[in-house]
């Protein structure tokens, strides 16, 4: 049922997705990305952030709500 939302390769802030992970398990219904910061590091990251992570925490986060 569930789609690729973001192809690979996609870039948002500082991260890049760099593979699609989908659900950690049956029980989840948060799927993730895999993607690659700017600073070499290597985080999972929930679908529904893409976009919003700045980056793997080695940059300074805004907290503000849209
Ligand atoms: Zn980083």
């Amino acid at each position: 049922m569930s789609r690729h939302k973001y192809p690979i390769g996609y870039k948002f802030n500082k991260l890049t997705i760099i593979e699609f992970l989908g659900r950690k398990d049956d029980k989840s219904h948060h799927s993730y990305y895999r993607c690659q910061c700017e600073c070499g590091k290597i985080i999972d990251v929930l679908t529904q952030h893409v976009q919003i992570q700045k980056s793997c925490g080695c940059a300074p986060r805004k907290m503000r709500k849209l």
